[in-house]
């Protein structure tokens, strides 16, 4: 599962699951206004791309998913 920091890594920025932030491949975040002005993550060079939104946590997620991807879950937060 996706790692969601809750920081910009370059300004402290906090950064919301549900809001606008910015990734590279390492999951290095950063706020939108640090990935515009730098292009590429500052740390690795890599693409950022935008962060996908979380808006429903693990439970909601338990909840609607069917068994086989609920063991799924399970299994990688184990
Ligand atoms: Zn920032
Ligand atoms: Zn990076």
């Amino acid at each position: 599962m996706l790692k969601m920091k809750s920081t910009c890594e370059t300004c402290s920025a906090p950064l919301r699951d549900d809001g606008e932030a910015f990734i590279c491949s390492y999951e290095c975040t950063y706020c939108a206004g640090c990935a515009s002005a730098h292009g590429v993550c500052p740390n690795c060079a890599g693409e950022l791309v935008r962060r996908p939104q979380r808006t429903t946590g693990v439970a909601e997620i338990a909840r609607r998913a069917p068994a086989r991807l609920l063991r799924k879950i399970q299994g990688a937060t184990r």
